[in-house]
């Protein structure tokens, strides 16, 4: 038996053909489960009784139980699931005027170990299936107001880049007109700057949005906050990420979380302003950090924030300033599968 979710439509086209069944079938399977959202062969009543008995004695459908639903005051939804090893994920909706974005995660725990984020905290366990990326985004799509799922980042628990061939092929099913239809301008990855496989992306003739978690400006700071910069230093990413705009005409983005007293004065901000200078498809995106009492982050104060974003607008820097979303409820990455796991 295998999960239907981890299949692109080619090759359950293959599979069809191969046990003698019309391919066209494969289609519509796709549509019951990913646009109508059923997830029972038995429901899928335009398909014959010999084709559905043949896909339950095949196939089996839903990798996640839902174990708790945290709701912020700003709509922003949170939910952990247990997988059927009993380990534990997170995924968020985060619904916005015009777009309800999902987040999902693509490990459980990670090894990057970066100091403002919880999901390093409890260290890395295994990589997700593509399935289980899968049926994070489809709970997520089922759960938005008719089904309208908009925009997807790999922004949860985990190193989507670490979990390479899974994220890009969950990417290549969820992009497919026949299953999810979101656009591949509409799918973001986040890295903490895995620097061969930002190059191995760049290959891919993928338009998804790249997104680097860059949160200092210097070696030594970001080496202290994120231990992945000694090995893959900013003095090696940044043109790492020059020659990926180069390559694929398309921007990147600069995360910065902003912490009180650690990398928000206006040196860093100078320093930040000075190491984009020339890279002419990026942008900055800055975010108050949530605050995370395990790891003594705090965000720091509206005033320095308001300088900082300054610095980098005198600077000619394409710059944004984010608001925090969902403080009330555990926000930060990992936090909720944290605190759940302590109790
Ligand atoms: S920020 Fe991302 S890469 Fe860093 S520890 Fe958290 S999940 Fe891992």
């Amino acid at each position: 038996m295998q999960d239907i979710t981890g299949l692109t439509l080619s090759e359950l086209e293959e599979n069809l053909k191969e046990s003698g069944y019309p391919l066209f079938h494969a289609k519509q399977i796709f549509s019951w489960i990913y646009k109508k959202g059923v997830l029972d062969f038995n429901s899928m009543s335009d398909l014959s009784a010999e084709l559905r008995k043949y896909l339950k004695a095949e196939f089996f459908l839903g990798n996640l139980k839902l174990v708790k639903t945290l709701k912020s005051r700003d709509e922003t939804e949170k939910f952990l699931f247990e997988l059927k090893d009993k380990n534990l994920i997170e995924a968020v909706i985060i619904p916005a005027e015009n777009r309800i974005t999902g987040c999902i995660s693509t490990q459980v725990g990670c090894k990057f170990a970066c100091k403002f984020c919880a999901s390093g905290l409890s260290g890395f366990k295994r990589n997700l299936t593509v399935p289980e990326i899968i049926d994070e985004a489809l709970y997520l799509k089922s759960h938005c107001p008719g089904g309208k799922l908009t925009h997807l980042v790999f922004m949860g628990t985990g190193e989507p880049l670490d979990n390479y061939d899974n994220v890009l092929k969950a990417i290549r099913i969820i992009n497919s007109g026949f299953s999810f239809n979101i656009g591949a301008r509409r799918i973001t990855i986040s890295t903490s700057g895995i620097i061969p496989e930002i190059e191995r992306l760049a290959g891919e003739n993928l338009q998804i949005e790249l997104s680097v978690s860059l949160h200092a400006a210097d070696d030594r700071k970001r080496s202290l906050l994120m231990p992945v910069n000694k090995k893959y230093p900013l003095r090696n990413l940044i043109p790492a990420c020059k020659e990926y705009t180069q390559k694929t005409k398309r921007q990147v983005t600069f995360e910065y979380v902003l912490i009180k007293d650690l990398n928000s004065s206006l040196q860093d901000a100078q320093n930040l302003s000075k190491i984009l200078t020339g890279l002419k498809l990026s942008k900055v995106n800055l975010i108050p950090a949530n605050a995370v009492k395990e790891a003594g982050i705090e965000p720091p104060k509206k005033l320095e924030i308001l300088f900082f974003k300054d610095c980098l607008l005198k600077h000619g820097i394409n710059v944004t300033l984010r608001k925090p979303r969902g403080q009330d409820i555990e926000a930060a990455c990992g936090q909720l599968r944290l605190n759940y796991v302590k109790k």
